[in-house]
């Protein structure tokens, strides 16, 4: 598809470069010949004995044989040129419509691959519903307690659907710039104990302290109120999902030249090898391990890394194994 549409546009480069070129070769070749022929004749005007105004009408032969081969000349080494410039025209036009579908092309196999894992996870759980409503159908003898437990698993993954669906609808609509977010200027570290909070209920079930370190209570910054605490428990919540229990996650405020967020655990920390990928969709560090064990998409650290670019921030994370992660959400100061 991709290979069609670069010839297609290279023709079309090739057909606009040449078209311009020919219009100019045929403007240089009248004016040039109008130019030479006027020459000539003036040559001849003043090889001919006085009065001379005859000469202004016709050339001698042998002169107007020499003019004749001259716009031959002519036409010939504009024709050379103008084939010069095609095969130039179709080379730079191969290689720039190369460069402008790269992008297109990279962007519509992102989506595609995003489209097959997105459908991949929407699967199983589906899967898995229509498994356990077939079984518990086909059971003559299904008694009304054992009905009541298989609707509570099919209600554990209508659960697990609804969050996939939310999420990927989040991460369509942060795909664009925003534009569409209210962003104002707020004093963080309300926001900050809040979310903090709201993830305590979880952490107090696990066994994991959860504690804030804000050393600057009135730090602002310019921040869409709805997106960032979404943002900040996507963070908290795994550093929760990835401590056992008896661990600690801190969230500390500062201001340095920016505003630094940190969200620190003491919980199983990442291996080198796997850093640069955590960002990615639906990447997952030890996908069976995890699967079996922490509930998730993969989505997460994906969806908050679109959020913190919103808020033209960054994100740095540290980690090791065994001993911990710290991420660092940074944000421009006003
Ligand atoms: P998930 O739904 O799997 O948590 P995320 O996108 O939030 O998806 O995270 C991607 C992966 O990064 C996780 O599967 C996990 O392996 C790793 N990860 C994220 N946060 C932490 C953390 N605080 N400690 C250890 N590993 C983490």
């Amino acid at each position: 598809m991709f290979t069609k549409a670069r010839i297609k546009l290279t023709i079309w480069y090739s057909f606009i470069i040449m078209l311009i070129s020919i219009v100019f070769s045929m403007a240089i070749y009248a004016l040039t010949a109008r130019e030479v022929e006027r020459g000539f004749r003036r040559v001849h005007m003043f090889m001919q004995p006085p009065p001379r105004q005859q000469a202004l009408i016709n050339l001698n032969p042998e002169l107007e044989q020499d003019l004749n081969q001259v716009k031959e000349n002519l036409i010939l080494n504009l024709v050379l040129i103008n084939g010069f410039i095609l095969l130039l025209s179709a080379g730079s036009g191969y290689f720039l419509a190369g460069q402008t579908l790269r992008p297109i092309q990279k962007a519509l196999e992102d989506q595609k691959r995003f489209v097959a894992d997105a459908s991949h996870e929407l699967k199983t759980p589906l899967t898995s519903l229509k498994t356990s409503i077939e079984v518990a159908l086909r059971d003559k003898k299904l008694t009304k307690s054992k009905a009541r437990e298989v609707l509570a698993e099919n209600l554990e993954d209508i659960d697990s659907l609804d969050k996939l669906t939310a999420v990927l609808l989040d991460l369509t609509n942060y795909q664009d710039n925003g534009s569409s977010l209210v962003f104002e200027e707020k004093k963080l570290s309300p926001i900050l104990q809040k979310a903090a909070a709201r993830i305590k209920l979880l952490a107090d079930k696990k066994g994991v302290e959860v504690k804030t370190s804000l050393t600057k209570p009135d730090l602002k910054a310019r921040i869409n109120l709805q997106t960032f605490t979404q943002m900040l428990l996507i963070f908290l919540d795994n550093a929760v999902k990835y401590t056992p229990k008896g661990g600690k996650v801190t969230v500390t405020l500062e201001s340095k030249k920016d505003v630094l967020i940190m969200v620190k655990d003491n919980g199983i920390g990442i291996a080198k090898k796997h850093l640069p990928f955590i960002f990615d969709r639906f990447y997952r560090v030890d996908q069976s391990r995890s699967k079996q064990n922490v509930p998730g998409f993969g989505l997460g650290l994906s969806l908050a890394q679109k959020i913190i670019k919103l808020h033209s921030g960054s994100i740095e994370v540290k980690s090791r194994p065994g001993k911990g992660t710290s991420f660092i959400i940074k944000l421009p100061k006003n």
